[in-house]
């Protein structure tokens, strides 16, 4: 997928006019390599925009308005090359709303140990104006990521690069719209929530509509256009009709294009970029939605099962935090299913009735069409894959009544010992960390549901980052989990956010 607008982040380098035009001259000039370099560098996903040197109030101000009002700038990078005085940043600091990178590095890599005098100490002395600049930004209370390190290191460009993904996170999550064509499945608590209050927190919109004005606008979708899907279908797709007519196949087939191109137009003609569906409020679907949902999310459109609107905007932000990534990997949403208990083996089957992303998959991706056991409705079409190795994290954000919390788990995704020829859904398998016992404790201690919004792209950090930025609680669950200490979050997170 592709993201709609050409971010770009701006560059603001700090400084002051006590050393003169010559030295304000030079920490123009070294602003201008070190973003040029970083432009050139081929790391950062986004390109960086340098903006004239910040040394009076006024102009912090101005800057930092500006760059609130321009749609395009996705955040702003922030490095003092020498003593800049922070309490001429403070209203211009007050005043930003977007994400802050404060780059701690400086011009030179090396002390120049032979030619070093006072002159050039007071030239480059981001060791303690960037001190002086972290020092206002800390008693402001103000979110914001620090990277450490000379400006041509990988390590360094690299953590740009993915604080950048979590900035688009941060400004894309207010342009999240959800529609609801259903509403979430009766007694279910974890997938309820407050959309007042998600909308307070992360911008989301989430709307309901009757599930007959979808079915309607697939409904007038022209065979046309449905049957030129389906032959894409059976171009893209191996056909596994498994003893089924042939034809009678392809007629279940057809009702998930026309259902795509439908869902895809009304979507679209009403500026919603996730949405929920439920099995047991399908109105005039004929089938629930498997195939066409699975083809949406590889669109980059959010999704949740049961009416799960906080599932379906997490995985909309995750893949706009992953958007155009080299070697990504997928995005999906996911359900727990079964486990593998036998020792040194264990581990969870995700799965869901049919809508899993098939961004995540590895090796050929099959259609098949075979009898939900809910429902009152056709055997659904669907798209049946296994996915990739390899780590990744499966996050579920929770409503705990008086706050959100963000539960991120990091897994390790595996392929499973044996196919499972009878098994007709999409699948993934993964070790939670620590280990099993470990971070199905822990999960269930902080009570995280059994969807979840999943990535092999995003990473623990972003997510963490992003939560920080929403003003959330964030959890994690990864190597360095033990269940004493992570008791012990818990109740540091009821502590600062409120039991
Ligand atoms: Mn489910």
């Amino acid at each position: 997928m592709k993201l709609q607008r050409d971010y770009k982040f701006w560059f603001c380098t700090g400084s002051q006019d006590l050393y003169g035009d010559e030295c304000l001259k030079n920490v123009a000039e070294h602003s201008r390599i070190i973003v040029d370099e970083l432009n050139k560098s081929g790391v950062l996903p986004f390109e960086v925009v340098l903006k004239p040197t910040l040394i009076t109030n006024e102009l912090i101000r101005k800057t930092f308005n500006e760059a609130n009002i321009d749609e395009d700038c996705a955040g702003v990078i922030v490095w003092c090359h020498t003593f800049s005085p922070a309490k001429s940043w403070i209203l211009g600091l007050q005043e930003y709303r977007k994400p802050l990178l404060h780059l701690h590095t400086q011009f030179n890599e090396e002390i120049p140990y032979d030619t070093i005098d006072m002159d050039f100490m007071n030239e480059n002395q981001s060791a303690h104006g960037d001190r002086e600049w972290g020092h206002m930004v800390t008693r402001m209370g103000i979110e914001r990521k620090v990277v450490v390190g000379h400006w041509t290191s990988q390590a360094v460009r690299e953590k740009i690069a993915s604080w950048m993904r979590t900035a688009i996170g941060i400004v894309e999550s207010s342009h999240v719209r959800v529609m609801r064509v259903a509403d979430n499945m009766r007694n279910v608590a974890v997938t309820e929530g407050d959309k007042v209050e998600a909308q307070l927190k992360f911008g989301w919109e989430v709307d309901a509509y009757p599930v007959n004005e979808i079915a309607e606008a697939v409904g007038a979708v022209s065979e046309s256009d449905t049957n030129a899907l389906v032959d894409e279908y059976y171009d893209k797709y191996e056909i596994l009709l498994e003893g089924r007519d042939a034809d009678e196949f392809k007629r279940h087939v057809a009702v998930q294009a026309q259902i795509e191109i439908g869902f895809e137009r009304f979507l679209e003609e009403k500026n919603y970029q996730a949405i929920v569906t439920h099995f047991g409020d399908l109105g005039a679907l004929k089938q629930l939605p498997g195939l066409a949902i699975q083809r949406l999310m590889e669109k980059g459109y959010g999704f949740g099962a049961e009416g799960d609107w906080k599932v379906a905007a997490m995985v909309r932000i995750m893949k706009l935090m992953s958007a155009g990534m080299k070697d990504a990997k997928g995005t999906s949403m996911l359900e727990d299913y079964t486990y593998n208990l036998v020792p040194g083996k264990e581990g969870i089957l995700q799965a869901h009735m049919l809508e899993i992303c098939p961004t995540i998959a590895e090796g050929p991706i099959s259609i098949k069409c075979q009898p939900l056991s809910m429902g009152d409705r056709e055997d659904p079409a669907r798209l049946v894959f296994t996915s990739k190795e390899g780590p990744g994290i499966a996050t579920s954000l929770i409503d705990l009544g008086n706050r959100f919390r963000l539960i991120i788990n990091s897994v390790d995704c595996k392929k499973v010992e044996k196919a499972m020829p009878k098994l007709p859904v999409a699948t993934a398998f993964w070790t939670p960390q620590p280990d099993f016992a470990t971070g199905c404790e822990a999960w269930i201690l902080a009570g995280g549901a059994h969807h979840t919004a999943f990535s092999y792209d995003v990473t623990a950090e972003q997510m963490g980052d992003w939560a920080a930025a929403m003003g959330i609680e964030a959890v994690y669950i990864d190597n360095n989990t033990n269940i004493r200490d992570f008791k012990k979050d818990l109740m540091l997170g009821n502590v600062v956010f409120g039991k």
